[in-house]
């Protein structure tokens, strides 16, 4: 079975696998880089799928530091907010990278609760080009959102979204690790 989940007082962490485009909760959040001008990854296939408009709206953020969130909508998209997020490049763990990945949870979940959201989709951010270990990064994910969850007035629902068999078994022995 491709789903699995835990509860967090009256929130919940799901993990699924799956392609985050497809989301219809009220935000997909995007591993972008810090020009928020596109890439590849899952930053081509949300604008490619999503549509200029998202572009657009990106054009006029200014950018983002790596560990921040900002919010546009989501033009074509089921999901109603993207929220770009920049992970870091993996060096060699030493260089700040696991503060900068949990900021990354941390500042989209923010930014999700200023807007008065209440679901969100996580891609493994960091995790593909950046190239951050998956294995270190899904309990990073894991735990800093399981903590933020603890404190949220408005998002109730945390849905992480694996492309790959082998992402989406990692993340959900990090979610079964806490269960
Ligand atoms: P980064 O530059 O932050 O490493 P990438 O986009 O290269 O970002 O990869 C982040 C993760 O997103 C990888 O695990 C990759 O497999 C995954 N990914 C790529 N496309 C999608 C998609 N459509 N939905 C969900 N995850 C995706």
């Amino acid at each position: 079975m491709n789903s699995a989940s835990l509860d967090v007082g009256d929130a919940r962490i799901e993990v699924v696998r799956g392609d985050i485009t497809k989301e219809n909760l009220d935000a997909i959040v995007n591993a972008a880089n810090s020009s928020l001008l596109g890439g590849g990854g899952v930053d081509g296939a949300i604008h490619s799928a999503g549509g200029a408009k998202i572009l657009e709206e990106c054009r006029r953020l200014g950018g983002c530091a790596t560990g921040d969130a900002k919010i546009t909508t989501a033009g074509n998209l089921p999901a109603r907010f993207v929220i770009h997020t920049v992970g870091p490049v993996y060096r060699d763990g030493k260089a700040g990278e696991a503060e900068l990945l949990a900021s990354c949870f941390r500042q989209s979940i923010e930014v999700a609760e200023e807007h008065g959201l209440r679901s969100l989709a996580f891609p493994a951010i960091s995790c593909g080009v950046y190239g951050y270990p998956i294995s270190q990064a899904a309990p990073i994910a894991i735990e800093t959102v399981r903590a933020a969850l603890e404190r949220t007035r408005s998002v109730k629902l945390a849905r992480f979204v694996l492309f790959s068999e082998a992402d989406y078994s990692t993340f959900e022995e990090a979610l079964n690790a806490l269960s």
